[in-house]
């Protein structure tokens, strides 16, 4: 969704920068949530330090074995710098165990507190954030970003340090052990810097392609591979066409992926090849000092083997700004969510409700679906539709104006504009008019699923954006068209209502409800496992488990989409027996679809094009001989003769 084009929006967010920054404010917010790891990390901390002073034991063991200990045939000595030789790599091993240990701690528990956070951020999204991002992208969030940024801390940031103490540790003793050579094997550094630095940075733009793609290809199997996907895949005859699709994107993770071990390969051996230039100076020149009788022979077989330890860590350093800001990514991405602004946000001073009557009132309620981008994803945006099925499939569009109800199209600003209405305690209010007319999203604002942009809804009087979402969301018991179950036993599912409902008051609930006998008749009765690849129930089963849950939850204030799909007379009975229970006591506003309801309300409000056109009881609008009646004539009195 663009940003809308009346004044007032923010203007949309430009595309992050392919190369990241790392700021001061996110380096401290990282760092924020690195502190209640602080002893673990100076542990770790110390660990590496002592790891270091062992390692650095050997080189000076060969060389006192070389230029001392054998030259002097001194055995007692000789046993024990070999018994060093074995306790260095034992005890080495050791304190590599216990800081890995403790860099998991440390990195899981970044992990744990960064998922929390983002799962908990993602619950207070609006309605508005979830039908705009695709749940492939939250998963990749929660997954990948999180362990990108768990590896800033455990790996880069542990890494560094870690580098940083061998490198200075290691070139003091070198300088101590012999500074002219030493000073000649850094002289390659600059070189080495500057090419681990270029190489860096291409294999960072290759990996970070290599992401977008890999994203993109679990975004059409995510699409492509749930139930509903499979079925329009099906449906259309559309295999064939997919897995060219999916090739399509498999290929650039394929391509991308050669690249990568390429640039890596390459990357290696030039490494490898300045290496080597440092070695062979060493040995060379070194080797030319012993014959001169300038340096021992254990001097050089020490400083070589300096040199390779000296040149990994630098290397690992040149490329740790590169890898540390890659790292930050990981971070960005998740503090994005955690820190997009609250759509239906709830007043500090927010009220509980006690005792409701159940009055609702819109007064000059008006409402547009599209707000600002800042409520959205950067991906959103950065990703569009550039290769979605829509460029590919694309072909005029038609919009489908021969709608019986509706001679005029729905095509309009604003969703709804200038709504007023009064419902008064335990009414029944049917909402009737053409699809599209904003009858459903009517219904959303009762519950705040958005909030109007301008005009005010109150509950008792009270407007709801001065009551606590949970209180409000506890009055209000929604039955939609399409009834989500979880991947559970009905009883779990009913239980969704009321946590402590016990299995009588279920029980009750489904009688009510119409549904205790089917309920009753299954194999493993309320232990059925129903929901997305469990037990498939029918359509008005479906609406009749969903009826039995609201009863449950037993709200002042019912809002129900009547099933448009034309059930069995038996259900239909059924649950027209069963919404009558439900509705009696309770304020009821039912976008109506059937006549026996819109005969039972109280007062009828026609929808047109976000607008309430006309008012009143079925009578009265029969005689207006306006849309009302001719809605009847085309629709509802078609289900009467039907009858
Ligand atoms: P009805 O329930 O009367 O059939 P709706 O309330 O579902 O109508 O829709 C009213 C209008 O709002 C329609 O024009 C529809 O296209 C639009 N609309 C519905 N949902 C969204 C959404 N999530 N984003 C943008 N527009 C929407």
């Amino acid at each position: 969704m663009q940003g809308h084009g009346k004044g007032g929006w923010r203007s949309i967010v430009a595309a992050p920068d392919e190369k990241p920054r790392v700021t001061l404010s996110l380096l401290k917010r990282v760092l924020k949530y690195a502190t209640p790891y602080r002893k673990l990390m100076l542990a770790t901390l110390f660990i590496i330090l002592i790891h270091t002073g062992v390692t650095i034991l050997t080189p000076l063991i060969m060389r006192d074995l070389i230029d001392r200990t054998i030259p002097n045939k001194d055995i007692h000595r000789l046993i024990l710098l070999a018994l060093a030789l074995l306790f260095i790599p034992a005890a080495n091993g050791g304190l590599n165990v216990l800081q890995r240990q403790l860099t998991a701690r440390i990195g899981e528990g970044v992990i744990y507190d960064l998922r929390v956070a983002l799962y908990a951020a993602l619950q207070r999204m609006s309605l508005r954030f979830f039908t705009n991002t695709r749940v492939g992208e939250l998963m990749s969030r929660l997954n990948n970003d999180v362990i990108g940024a768990q590896n800033a801390i455990s790996n880069t940031i542990v890494g560094i340090i870690t580098d940083i103490i061998q490198a200075v540790v290691v070139l003091s003793v070198m300088l101590g052990l012999e500074w002219r050579l030493t000073l000649i094997s850094v002289a390659i550094l600059p070189l080495f810097i500057i090419a681990t630095h270029q190489m860096g940075n291409r294999l960072r733009d290759i990996a970070r392609r290599q992401m977008e793609v890999n994203a993109q290809m679990n975004a059409l199997m995510g699409e492509t591979l749930n139930i509903g996907g499979a079925l329009l895949v099906k449906l259309f005859g559309r295999s064939i066409f997919e897995v060219d699709r999916f090739r399509q994107r498999a290929e650039s993770v394929r391509d991308m992926g050669v690249r990568r071990a390429f640039m890596g390969s390459i990357f290696i051996t030039l490494i490898g090849l300045l290496t080597a230039v440092g070695t062979s100076l060493v040995y060379g020149l070194g080797g030319y000092f012993v014959i001169l009788g300038q340096f021992t022979v254990g001097t050089i077989v020490a400083l070589g083997a300096y040199l390779g330890s000296l040149y990994s860590s630098l290397q690992s350093l040149a490329n740790a700004p590169v890898e540390f800001s890659t790292s930050m990514v990981s971070f960005e991405r998740v503090f994005e969510v955690i820190d997009l602004p609250v759509d239906i946000e709830e007043k500090p001073e927010a009220i509980d409700l006690q005792d409701v009557r159940g009055e609702i009132t819109f007064e000059n309620v008006t409402f547009v679906y599209e707000i600002g981008d800042e409520y959205l994803l950067s991906d959103v945006r950065r990703y569009g539709s550039v290769d979605n099925v829509t460029t590919v499939l694309s072909g005029p569009v038609e919009t489908d104006q021969t709608e019986a109800s509706a001679s005029h199209s729905q095509a309009r600003g604003n969703a709804l504009e200038n709504i007023s209405f009064c419902v008064e305690p335990g009414q029944l209010v049917a909402l009737v008019g053409p699809s599209g007319a904003g009858k459903t999203t009517m219904t959303y604002l009762i519950p705040r699923l958005y909030d109007p942009i301008s005009g005010t809804i109150r509950l008792d009087g009270i407007d709801l954006k001065d009551i606590r979402l949970e209180s409000l969301s506890r009055q209000i018991g929604m039955v939609t068209q399409e009834t989500y179950l979880f991947h559970d036993t009905i009883r779990t599912n009913l239980q969704y209502a009321r946590l402590s409902a016990t299995q009588q008051e279920m029980e009750e609930a489904c009688r009510v409800a119409n549904i205790h006998h089917f309920i009753n008749e299954l194999p493993d009765g309320y232990s059925t496992v129903v929901g997305e690849r469990g037990y498939r129930l029918s359509g008005g089963e479906k609406q009749r488990l969903a009826l039995a849950r609201v009863i449950l939850k037993d709200p002042r204030i019912l809002v129900l989409d009547e099933a448009t799909s034309n059930l069995d007379s038996e259900s239909e009975q059924l649950i027209q027996e069963a919404l009558k229970r439900v509705m009696a006591m309770r304020t009821s506003i039912v976008i109506a679809h059937r006549l026996s309801t819109i005969l039972a309300a109280d007062q009828i409000l026609v929808v047109d094009r976000g607008q309430i056109v006309e008012h009143g009881n079925h009578e009265q609008l029969l005689h207006q001989r306006g849309l009302y009646a001719h809605l009847y004539k085309t629709q509802f009195r078609r289900e009467m003769t039907g009858e």
